[in-house]
């Protein structure tokens, strides 16, 4: 079991308070806190070898580059890759979600088809929308159900021989859904798609095993996982990695550059145009390490006791309702109070120290399918204490008696 108190020692920010209470950070699904061992691991880069990598014959250069090479492969190994090469380190989700979808540019033709899950973050529609102007190629959409599921029965009619790409996140960072990952990516590969699994919200809460999952591409951000912002992972199959042509052109992707011909360098580099994050990759590293300290068992064992513990003081709030209400879910809870809006009770909560998320989450065609304008969004974490909640509770029946 997790020593919760010992935990919370990691992270200095949790000592601060906000307008005078004890910071309560609810707002986890947006991004996690940062333990010390990560914050040092950045000093010490800045302080000790900060160097360009993959150049300089100096000693700096040298231990940049073997840092940053060590954290590809911690990332190799804590996905379940068979390849570090097949790692390629990104800006975060939204880079890798955008290096795929500009890929597959010259492998889609009119009339292909592509479909996505109704439960996507923005990033997760819009590079796919733009792919389907450049190619003609159609967008089909899984639909969701009042629970805040996939409808799976749906995603049987919409497979066939023209699909060549299936997206869907892990998890929805809206609601906290656990999507049924293995049977879309089995199903989409009968029909010969591809598949690309968004687990920018899964990986804070599951270890992700891609070889077992026989996924072709799986992304993640390392904000969301006690790491650095600017930083994140593009996970591909070998194969893929190689049909699918350069993002950005520049330093670090070429093999031979003339005015006639430039060739590309082999994987992973070819993907990683320009200075990367250096300081952020080797953090990167470091907060996995973190995470596997503490053990992914334990923390969803943990974050589902708090999602039971808070699902439950919450509706016993006269007049609340959460969105979200599928048996496989993760620690966030969407909900509303009647006729008040989420901005409002947002607002009043901060006034008393808890930071939530309100409004549409980035995922508006969610909110569109239950008709509201936003929701507000409590999401947990392993840091995060029962008193928390309760804090939260009355925080919330104190909004709602100042909004009603
Ligand atoms: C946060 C999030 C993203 C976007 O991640 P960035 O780090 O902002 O690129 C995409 N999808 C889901 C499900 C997310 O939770």
């Amino acid at each position: 079991m997790l020593d919760v108190q010992k935990i919370r020692d990691d992270f200095p920010i949790l000592t601060r308070e906000v307008n005078g209470k004890p910071l309560v950070y609810f707002d986890n699904a947006a991004t996690s806190q940062t333990p010390q061992v990560v914050i040092d691991a950045i000093v010490d880069y800045y302080s000790s070898y900060n160097a360009n990598i993959h150049r300089g014959v100096h000693t700096l250069s040298q231990e940049a580059t073997d840092a940053y090479e060590i954290a590809r492969k911690k990332i190799q190994e804590h996905f379940g890759a068979k390849y570090a090469h097949e790692i390629i380190l990104t800006s975060g989700t939204t880079h890798s979600i955008n290096i795929i979808a500009t890929g597959f540019t010259s492998l889609l033709s009119k009339g292909d088809e592509i479909i996505v899950s109704a439960l996507e973050h923005h990033s997760n529609i819009v590079p796919w929308q733009m792919l389907c102007e450049r190619t003609g190629a159609i967008l089909k959409v899984i639909p969701m159900n009042e629970d805040g599921e996939l409808v799976m029965n749906v995603y049987d009619q919409l497979l066939s021989n023209s699909t060549k790409l299936v997206f869907t996140n892990h998890i929805s960072n809206a609601l906290g859904t656990i999507n049924p990952i293995e049977e879309i990516i089995e199903k989409a590969h009968r029909v010969g798609a591809a598949v690309l699994i968004d687990g920018a919200q899964a990986c804070p809460h599951v270890k992700p095993d891609v070889k077992a999952l026989d996924v072709d591409f799986y992304v993640a951000s390392a904000h969301k996982l006690c790491g650095p912002t600017g930083v994140g992972m593009l996970y591909g199959k070998e194969d893929w990695l190689n049909k699918l042509p350069p993002y950005q052109g520049g330093g670090e992707m070429i093999e031979q550059v003339t005015f006639e011909k430039t060739t590309y360098a082999g994987l992973p580099h070819k993907f990683e145009a320009g200075t990367p994050n250096i300081c952020g990759g080797i953090a990167f590293g470091v907060a996995l390490d973190y995470m596997n300290s503490i053990g992914f068992d334990n923390i969803a064992a943990y974050e589902n006791e708090l999602l039971e513990y808070g699902t439950q003081k919450l509706l016993e709030i006269e007049g609340l309702k959460i969105y979200g209400t599928s048996k496989n879910k993760t620690s966030v809870i969407s909900f509303n109070l009647d006729n008040i809006h989420p901005y409002d009770v947002g607002t009043i909560v901060d006034k008393l120290g808890i930071a939530v998320r309100t409004g549409h989450h980035c995922a508006q065609p969610i909110m569109d399918f239950y008709k509201i304008p936003g929701t507000v969004r409590a999401s947990f974490s392993f840091y995060n204490t029962k008193e928390e909640i309760d804090a939260l509770v009355e925080a919330v029946k104190k909004a709602k008696m100042m909004l009603s």
